[in-house]
């Protein structure tokens, strides 16, 4: 099953969207129709809010008295929490009992008006954002019968768009018409959230191109790693001591490939095996036969550089998860190696034309990462240098 999250301002078509997944075969989980289903005459949600707010905000027919119980909240930002305290928490257990129903195989959309608002990115394979610009929005709106000023209003409530983006994995520009969304969505259906489900349900990590495509820097790949890091952690909670952004993509500026690397320090390799159910039901496949890294003269012992590697599912988003103890060569070494570069503008130099002597061999993506193993080893004494040169220390996670 994928989990999918629909969001966008108000406006913006995800209704739009969903139902035209839906017309593809997902399965639509609609959290404003939750929101009103779980305050409906007769449930235990419209008790907590009579209980909270007083019986005038029910009609005499016992119904919720919506323009009464938003005079309440209006501009009144305690009462406003409390009432989310009441219907937040029912509609998300509610959408886990339609998640749980879901057939196996399912793909499966939540659209989530306030995803972002709410911090719920992390519980899902993906979020989709769609995106039309604010005129444009309230020129539709209008056309569904909303005023001019209601809808200015509920916009200003809500995130921008800049803001809602850190979110997205995927934005869909609704500024044109109908045709050009479901174009749109059905090419992401069927290169992206088809075969995603199908690795997450097999267990199958995407794999990166082994024919190697090295591309320049790209400002995108920080963000998009915030969001896999949210993901890892809400998989992993307290066993994930710290996670990080590793590897070529983690240093601004140098050219690579297409890979976001994570590296996650534990306590203990026992306790992330503990939690691979977990880890692949948020998407992330523990590849089997990577044990260990490779030693480095500086501590020859195998032992010492034990890890865990996943690979993330999503086809279009390849990621590799580099578990390592906290406090081991393995783990020490990564990130001093990506600070170094990060700081040395000659460093950096260097590596990238190795990087590309190697690429321009026409190496395989496998041949290429063996043929850099020496250099590493090489380089080992002029990062110790720079290290004790400046103090590095490696930043520990609070505890
Ligand atoms: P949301 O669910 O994000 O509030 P909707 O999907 O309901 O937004 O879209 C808002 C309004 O705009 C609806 O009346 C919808 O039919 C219309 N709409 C959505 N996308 C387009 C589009 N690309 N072109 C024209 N009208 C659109």
């Amino acid at each position: 099953m994928l989990r999918i999250g629909l969001t966008g301002g108000i406006g913006s078509g995800k209704s739009a969207v969903a139902t035209h997944l839906a017309s593809l075969g997902a399965i639509v989980i609609d959290s404003d129709v939750l929101a009103r289903e779980v305050v409906a005459p007769g449930t235990e949600g419209l008790a907590a809010i009579r209980d909270a707010f007083g019986a005038e905000v029910l009609t005499p027919g016992g119904e919720l008295d919506r323009a009464a119980l938003a005079g309440r909240v209006f501009g009144d930002d305690a009462a406003r929490r409390v009432l989310e305290g009441i219907i937040h928490p029912r509609v998300r257990h509610r959408a886990a009992e339609l998640f749980d129903a879901a057939p196996a195989d399912a793909l499966v959309v939540n659209d989530v008006p306030l995803l972002a608002e709410v911090g719920l990115a992390p519980t899902f394979h993906l979020v989709i954002v769609v995106e039309t610009p604010v005129e444009t929005r309230i020129e539709r709106l209008a056309e569904r019968g909303m005023s001019e000023a209601e809808a200015r209003g509920r916009i200003a409530a809500q995130l921008d768009d800049t803001a809602r983006r850190r979110v997205a994995d995927v934005v869909l520009d609704n500024s044109g018409g109908l045709d050009s969304l479901h174009a749109a969505v059905d090419v992401l259906w069927r290169d992206r959230l088809v075969p995603y489900e199908r690795n997450v349900r097999e267990g199958v990590r995407a794999q990166r191109p082994e024919e190697l495509r090295m591309g320049d820097y790209d400002p995108a790949w920080p963000a998009r790693f915030e969001r896999i890091a949210g993901r890892i952690r809400h998989a992993l909670g307290d066993v994930a001591l710290a996670v990080e952004h590793t590897g070529s993509t983690s240093v601004p500026g140098l050219a690579a490939k297409d890979v976001i690397d994570i590296q996650i320090a534990v306590a203990d390799l026992t306790a992330v095996d503990a939690l691979r159910p977990a880890m692949a039901a948020a998407g992330f496949v523990v590849v089997p036969h990577i044990t260990g890294d490779t030693p480095k003269p500086f501590a020859p012992d195998p032992v010492d550089w034990a890890k865990r590697l996943f690979g993330g599912t999503d086809p279009a988003d390849i990621t590799h998860v580099h578990v390592r103890v906290e406090g081991s060569p393995g783990w020490r070494y990564a990130l001093m190696f990506r600070d170094w570069l990060r700081a040395d503008d000659e460093a950096r130099a260097g590596y990238q034309a190795i990087k590309k002597g190697l690429a321009a061999t026409g190496a395989t993506a496998t041949e290429y990462a063996e043929a850099k193993e020496p250099w590493f080893t090489e380089i080992w004494p002029r990062l110790e240098d720079w290290a004790r040169r400046t103090n590095w220390e490696p930043a520990r996670a609070p505890r």
